[in-house]
């Protein structure tokens, strides 16, 4: 049986003040990705055939013939929800990783990075309910920038995710209420990687 576990951050719930602050970080991580954790070993206990897969693997190709309709959408949403929040902690930091090559890559797909970062930004703000902003690598080696809705990933389009920003409205509630474009705005600073 695979159990998975809710990943450990790198850095304090506070460390990203005044950008994103502590409370929010705390809940985030401890209560909604824990509860995506919580559902996502409920029904792979119910199905222990799926453990012994990759999660970025059933998304991919869903099991759909082994595993009931209902369930299946249940298993999506919350792998979706759990690996989603895993990439989102990974990315952010106090202090900035600059990764040389993504930026490389990022110019010379989008010309610059803040020709990157506008779109990306705009792809946010736009995207109607909740869901994720996301920029991806296609199966064809080319960066794309999109959202998609709910707990949706970019594996069930083939993609591999790179950065993400997390859209619903628990993300940024509390500190930012219906200003999500400040909240956008301000999330490049705790991202670690650009
Ligand atoms: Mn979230």
């Amino acid at each position: 049986m695979n159990n998975y576990q809710l990943p450990h951050l790198a850095y304090p719930y506070d460390a990203l003040e005044p950008y994103f602050d502590r409370q929010t970080m705390e809940i985030h991580h401890q209560k909604h990705h824990q509860t995506y954790l919580n559902n996502l070993n409920q029904v792979l206990e119910k199905y222990p055939q799926l453990a012994q897969r990759k999660l970025e693997d059933l998304l991919r190709t869903p099991p759909a013939s082994t595993i009931d309709p209902k369930d299946l959408t249940f298993f999506k949403n919350n792998a979706g929800g759990y690996l989603n929040h895993n990439l989102f902690w990974q990315i952010l930091g106090p202090q900035k990783e600059t990764d040389a090559n993504l930026v490389a890559e990022i110019e010379k797909a989008f010309s610059s990075v803040d020709e990157f970062k506008k779109i990306f930004a705009q792809a946010a703000i736009s995207h109607f309910g909740s869901g994720w902003a996301w920029l991806v690598r296609t199966s064809e080696g080319n960066l794309k920038v999109y959202s998609l809705p709910n707990q949706d990933t970019p594996y069930q389009n083939n993609d591999t995710p790179l950065i993400t920003l997390d859209l619903w409205e628990h993300a940024y509630y509390l500190k930012y209420q219906n200003r999500r474009a400040e909240y956008v705005e301000n999330w490049w600073d705790v991202l670690k990687l650009l």
